[in-house]
């Protein structure tokens, strides 16, 4: 056995929150050979980690461990796992790693991260993009903050499950430029589908039209995967849902006031994902942002309705 391999087998991930992310890395970090536990306060949701091989645990006995990482709704829920009894700054072995994998609040990351760091733990913020897919496939972006010894540290659990990892400073770090990518994504989404919708009103087909966008300078990931995959499909199912996104945008806003950051598009932006709580509720796919605008452009009328108006 080389020492790679001594270093997987010996190193202990526990995952907690095994939801639509959290799953998925569970699995990818099990088949790259590290010894992985599963724990979420939902039972079915063990059960189901439980029956794909994955040993998994209530959070009342989750034990020690080398890494815990984190894939959990919100910084509240991080708080919680952390310091709610029995939370992981008592019981964590000294010199574990907590590696916050969630898209959280950077002000509360760095007061974790303060306190993790003083209870004689490392902290790294790894928060993600590429969705359920990106974790199963250990096809994820990762965004680190943390130091630069941690990220070392973690180097052969990042290399399990990402494509990609930028380290962008200390604790919390990561959690603001996620923030601001979700915000661009976000914007994204808006942009591309106002400019499909007119190239439809001017008779472009809107396949014809994303492949133009995607050869030009207005191309994003939204042109380049979401528009294709889920939103012309009409598919919605990626996994990733409004109200995750009405979330970090909340955050993203929240971090620019902080700031004293005058606003911007970035209010526009937030108004009109907010606007429609009833008919876009947050258990949505995220994609349906587009849909008004596109339906009002008939983008997703059959050949017959077509022909019907006509
Ligand atoms: P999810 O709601 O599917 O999963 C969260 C899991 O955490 C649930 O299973 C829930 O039961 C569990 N949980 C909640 N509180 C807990 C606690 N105290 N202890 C243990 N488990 C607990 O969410 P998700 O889509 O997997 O997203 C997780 C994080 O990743 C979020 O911060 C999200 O913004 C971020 N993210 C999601 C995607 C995506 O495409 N879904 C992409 C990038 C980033």
């Amino acid at each position: 056995m080389n020492k790679k391999e001594i270093t997987l087998m010996t190193m202990t991930i526990t995952v907690i929150g095994l939801g639509n992310m959290g799953r998925g890395m569970a699995l990818t970090l099990h088949r790259a050979g590290f010894t992985i536990q599963g724990s979420d306060i939902d039972a079915h949701t063990r059960q189901r980690l439980s029956d794909e091989g994955i040993t998994t645990l209530p959070p009342e006995a989750i034990g020690h461990s080398d890494v815990y990482l984190l894939s959990l709704p919100t910084s509240e829920h991080v708080r919680r796992v952390l310091k709610d009894a029995p939370g992981l700054l008592h019981r964590a072995p000294a010199g574990s790693v907590i590696m916050d994998t969630s898209t959280s609040d950077p002000v509360i990351t760095r007061q974790l991260a303060a306190e993790v760091e003083a209870a004689g733990l490392a902290w790294l913020d790894a928060p993600v993009s590429g969705g359920p897919a990106g974790a199963i496939n250990g096809q994820l972006g990762m965004l680190l903050g943390g130091a630069a010894s941690t990220v070392e540290r973690m180097r052969p659990v990042l290399e399990a499950m990402s494509a990609k990892t930028t380290h962008v400073g200390g604790p919390g770090c990561g959690h603001v430029v996620k923030l601001a990518n979700n915000y661009l994504c976000a914007a994204h989404l808006l942009t591309t589908a106002e400019a499909v919708a007119m190239a439809r009103r001017a008779g472009v087909d809107p396949e014809a039209c994303l492949q133009g966008l995607n050869s030009g300078s207005g191309r994003s990931a939204v042109s380049e995967i979401n528009f294709p995959r889920w939103v012309l499909s009409g598919s919605f199912d990626s996994g990733f849902t409004m109200g995750l996104m009405r979330k970090d945008l909340r955050l993203a806003q929240q971090t620019a006031h902080a700031l004293g950051q005058p606003d911007g598009l970035l209010q526009r932006v937030m108004d009109t994902w907010h606007a429609d709580p009833e008919s876009l509720p947050d258990t949505e796919d995220f994609n349906c942002i587009t849909r008004q605008m596109l339906e009002a452009a008939n983008l997703y009328a059959t050949e017959c309705q077509e022909d019907d108006q006509q």
